[in-house]
């Protein structure tokens, strides 16, 4: 279920800043730190597939303007990225 909102600490329900979820996925999905609580949170593995299924179709695009298409879109995803990524404390 994909659900346009900023993830909150699952331990203290404080929400995560929008820069900080964005460094943390271009970062390589790294794990975010709770400024309050100090809670460690991972991204779920799901959300790593659905990136993946994301930018992957444009490794084949042929068309005209190719590179104008893979950047925008790619600046797309990016931006919309932090309200749809989930974390959890579980790093299973
Ligand atoms: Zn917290």
């Amino acid at each position: 279920m994909i659900t346009l909102s900023i993830q909150k600490c699952c331990n203290c329900s404080k929400p995560f800043s929008y820069k900080e979820i964005f460094c943390s996925i271009w970062g390589g999905y790294r794990a975010i730190e709770c400024n309050y609580c100090k809670t460690k949170h991972f991204i779920d593995t799901s959300n790593k597939i659905v990136f993946g299924l994301f930018l992957f179709p444009f490794f084949f695009y042929k068309g005209s303007y190719r590179i104008v298409v893979i950047v925008l879109w790619i600046s797309l995803i990016s931006s919309m990225s932090p309200f749809f990524v989930k974390y959890k404390i579980d790093k299973k």
